[in-house]
């Protein structure tokens, strides 16, 4: 290692127990004094300070550890391998033969929410080595279909022909099947997400700290190409944009969502992190402009943002957010609003969204093919990450714990713990599936159970 990589691990040991210093100082003082707010809050402020500048230190360490570009061509690898798979999957070299999955994309819900069944769909075939054919014929978002919007999944194969169509599950191995909503399912595969295959885990885990949503950006990345005219289409909107580096792409989901799927939250919380990202981005660099894309399905939100928030350069089109809004959200130009959105939020360099959306999601799993590792580049006002329809998310204890006889469950080293979300104060909630007791986690002694699963090899595909 450099000397500047020592150097810099040293610091950042160092400065962990600076702020432990100060904390256990300034509260031992507390204790003695009449608490006042104002203390408090420069308290606060100190804290958060120290805080910035050991995570600017710590995102520093990976760039000078000597392996950056290793980690970025094995990125690049491991994701076309990935890539060359699943065309191979997509182009039988005889299609009537081929044995077949079918995903209709029927599904009543928003792109996201589509995308998400297709991701679902093409995982399955990857797992149980059948071509995907899409069925798309009036398709709610263009009754022409896909193929209108996007290039086809497959160039060769792209009909079942006559052959009979199996409901999915069967009872035999029948050569064409055609899959359920993954909602509906009630014995669900242990291949569906957040599992990744075994084969790649070991290679994907070096380079990427979310290797499950990683695994189902490179799903996407194979499923979202944009047909030629579509893509001039977005490519001439982003030109008269000015979208810029750095850039902090805030999703805000309103209308239909709040109050049945999500709670409402102001824009308030959002900027809170936007700010908090340039001040940290600032202990590195000059930033003449704090610039944010703001794609919302709610038109006033765009409005409000500039008029509350003068300091900021809100880069968003209120046509596209008027579009988006419920009662015009599946036209073509809605979508092609919707596509222009994501790849702008998914190109920033950090996301402030809240997961209980698909579109939030959507845009981390794209952002996490756009980079080497993204795992770190967002927040979520609300959700930790999932997939609709997943099986279940545990964490796995690191560290002993035992309750402090509140709310708290007590876990053994190495207990599995199947998690409902973090609250982000420190803890989350979750059950341990050893005891069965639900209750608070403290989230740091607890680590992501990556699950992995034994997907085919596809050895005929060169590594
Ligand atoms: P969810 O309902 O937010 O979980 O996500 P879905 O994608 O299933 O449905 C929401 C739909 O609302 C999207 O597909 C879009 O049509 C529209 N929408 C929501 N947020 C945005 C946005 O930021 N920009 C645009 N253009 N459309 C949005």
């Amino acid at each position: 290692p450099t000397e500047e990589y020592e150097n810099l691990r040293r610091r950042i040991y160092s400065n962990t127990k600076e702020i432990w210093y100060y904390i256990n100082h300034e509260l031992s003082k507390l204790m003695t004094e009449d608490i006042k707010v104002e203390k408090i809050q420069a308290i606060l402020d100190q804290v958060a300070d120290r805080k910035r500048s050991l995570l600017s230190d710590q995102q520093k360490l990976p760039e000078l550890d000597g392996y950056h570009e290793w980690r970025q061509n094995e990125a690049a690898n491991v994701s076309d391998l990935i890539q060359r798979r699943l065309k191979y999957l997509q182009n039988p070299p005889d299609c009537r033969e081929a044995r077949k999955v079918i995903c209709n994309l029927n599904k009543g819900c928003g792109f996201g929410c589509q995308l998400h069944h297709i991701v679902y769909c093409l995982i399955f075939a990857y797992a149980t080595e059948r071509t995907l054919i899409l069925n798309s014929k009036g398709w709610r978002y263009n009754t022409k279909g896909w193929d209108y919007v996007f290039e086809p999944i497959s160039d060769s194969c792209t009909t079942a022909y006559d052959d009979k169509v199996m409901p999915w599950p069967v009872r035999y191995d029948a050569k064409v099947v055609s899959l359920p909503f993954i909602d509906s399912i009630s014995q669900k595969p242990k291949f569906l997400p957040l599992a990744i295959p075994k084969d790649l885990a070991h290679r994907i885990v070096r380079f990427n700290g979310d290797p499950a949503s990683w695994w189902i950006g490179q799903m996407l990345k194979y499923i979202l190409k944009p047909r030629s005219s579509m893509q001039k289409a977005i490519n001439e909107t982003i030109a008269k944009m000015n979208f810029k580096s750095p850039i902090v792409g805030v999703h805000i989901r309103r209308t239909d969502k709040v109050g049945t799927e999500a709670a409402f939250h102001h824009i308030h919380e959002y900027m809170t992190h936007v700010k908090d990202y340039y001040d940290q981005l600032e202990l590195t660099r000059v930033v003449d402009v704090r610039r944010v894309y703001l794609a919302t399905d709610d038109a006033n939100v765009l409005e409000d943002a500039r008029k509350k928030y003068p300091e900021y350069e809100v880069v968003g089109d209120a046509s596209i957010a008027r579009t988006a809004a419920t009662h015009r959200r599946y036209t073509p130009q809605s979508l092609a609003g919707l596509l222009l959105d994501l790849r702008m939020l998914s190109a920033c360099d950090y996301l402030v969204c809240t997961f209980s959306s698909q579109v939030g999601r959507v845009a981390y799993e794209i952002m996490q093919t756009n980079r080497v590792d993204a795992s770190e580049s967002f927040f979520s006002l609300d959700d930790i990450y999932y997939f609709g329809g997943q099986n279940a998310h545990d964490r796995r204890a690191v560290m002993s714990h035992t309750t402090q006889g509140k709310e708290d469950i007590s876990f053994q080293v190495g207990d599995l713990i199947g998690v409902a979300g973090n609250h982000w104060n420190g803890y989350g909630r979750g059950t341990n599936k050893r005891t069965n007791l639900n209750g608070l986690i403290p989230w740091y002694k607890t680590a992501d159970h990556l699950v992995l699963y034994p997907f085919p090899e596809y050895k005929q595909v060169p590594q």
